[in-house]
């Protein structure tokens, strides 16, 4: 049988390929319904409605927390209970999360990712009527906008920290891909009327036990910081790009075998990926080879939007000395400034030691100090991957 861990465009890609090689395939993932973070709660989209009716079993709700590569079993967890299962071939499909810089008053109730917000609002959160700045960088700031403003919101800003000229410089790319043209048309209408201000970015966040407002610096690259401006505000939306979920795929070890990864990034990039994975796991390689243009095409997209929304080094100096960067255990920029690497600061300060486990104090922090990333590292996190009961971790059902 075939896992599938995650069942965003990658997962389902990897599924319905998979199964469409005659292969049985089981998906799992740690969302109440399939489409991963795109098309979470999206009855109506093709590919959600295929994997539906494709009648591949899903194991919705369900968070994989451990994997063992000699033995091809997997340790998963429900709300309820527990389980082990076996695989003959897995894939990871386990997409990514959102990267957030700390700033003062970014643990504020009412400040959220960029996409966090948008997924609160796609699983009910209301926000009709309510004021939001949205910060960060990327595409996703305006499919956000768009959302948030199609459900009612009142967005104030996008403030988007990368400068016009990055963004002229995306043009010729951005040309090579007619669909993406079109998206990115229907948003700029989607959002029309709201400020799109470049070079800009939240430099605090303020408020009495919840964000009332935000203060936007502006910057010019080669010259000193311009201006700032405050901006009054019930919600702030603020992401600075996505961070793959790699932490199974490391808790498995190097080059472990029947193990495929299907890397995640833009949505074609993802999907392709995923497709790719699926043909191979199923043993047509040959197939999957015929994807590899494709797959090189949707990259060179991805490459170009890496380069474009390229982190400014401002942003390095976002946190005052007792903003917390780890915010599970309260550990301080200051605390963290010292260390030359995340293990070193682990181990002296027990940041990344909390409930996150690192998810999003590590890559903050890597940022900010500029210590060597996760990967780089050579890091093999120690199951469980997410926190887990007790029970979880005694000896399991076998299934
Ligand atoms: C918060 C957020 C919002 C986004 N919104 C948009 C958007 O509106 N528009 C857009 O173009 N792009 C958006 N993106 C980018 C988006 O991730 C990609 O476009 C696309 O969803 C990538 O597909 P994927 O299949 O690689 O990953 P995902 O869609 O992230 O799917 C991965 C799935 O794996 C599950 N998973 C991970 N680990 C485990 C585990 N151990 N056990 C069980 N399940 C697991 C995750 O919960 C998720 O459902 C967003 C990203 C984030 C982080």
């Amino acid at each position: 049988m075939i896992v599938v861990v995650g069942a965003g465009p990658a997962g389902i890609a990897a599924a319905l390929r998979a199964q469409e090689c005659g292969a049985r395939v089981t998906v799992i993932d740690d969302n109440p319904s399939p489409g991963g973070q795109i098309w979470r709660g999206e009855s109506t989209n093709t590919w959600v409605e295929r994997f539906r009716n494709s009648g591949i079993p899903i194991l919705a709700g369900t968070r994989v927390i451990a994997a063992d590569a000699a033995a091809h079993t997997l340790l998963l967890e429900t709300d309820e209970n527990s389980r082990e299962i076996r695989y003959e071939k897995l894939i990871l499909a386990t997409g990514s999360r959102e990267l957030f810089l700390p700033f003062p008053g970014w643990t504020l109730p009412g400040v959220f990712g960029a996409g966090g917000l948008q997924a609160l609002a796609k699983s009910g959160l209301p926000v009709s009527g309510k004021r939001v700045v949205i910060g960060g960088t990327g595409p996703l700031l305006l499919a956000v906008g768009a959302y948030l403003r199609q459900h009612g919101a009142e967005v104030k800003l996008i403030a988007e920290q990368a400068n016009i000229q990055s963004l002229a410089g995306f043009a010729p790319e951005l040309l090579r891909h007619p669909r993406k043209v079109w998206q990115g048309a229907s948003l700029q209408w989607a959002i029309a009327g709201v400020p799109y201000r470049t070079g800009c970015w939240v430099e605090s966040a303020e408020g009495r036990g919840r964000v009332e407002r935000v203060t936007i610096r502006s910057g010019r690259d080669g010259f000193p910081t311009s201006s700032s401006w405050t901006e009054d505000c019930d919600y702030a939306a603020i992401g600075y790009g996505l961070v793959p979920n790699r932490e199974l795929e490391w808790s498995l070890g190097e080059n472990p075998p029947d193990v495929y990864i299907a890397r995640t990034g833009e949505m074609e990039f993802s999907f392709v990926e995923g497709e790719i994975a699926g043909l191979t796991a199923a043993g047509y390689a040959e197939r999957a080879v015929l994807l590899h243009p494709k797959r090189e095409k949707a990259g060179a997209f991805a490459a170009a939007l890496d380069t474009t929304f390229t982190l400014r080094e401002e942003l390095k100096h976002l946190p005052a000395p007792e903003t917390f960067v780890c915010r599970c255990e309260d550990v301080t920029c200051e605390r963290l400034r010292p260390f030359d690497s995340f293990r070193a600061a682990k181990l002296h300060t027990r940041c990344g030691m909390g409930p996150c486990q690192g998810r999003v104090c590590e890559p903050a922090a890597s940022f900010l100090f500029g210590w060597p990333a996760a990967s780089d590292e050579g890091r093999s996190p120690r199951p469980p991957v997410f926190p887990a009961r007790i029970e979880s971790l005694l000896p399991v059902t076998k299934g």
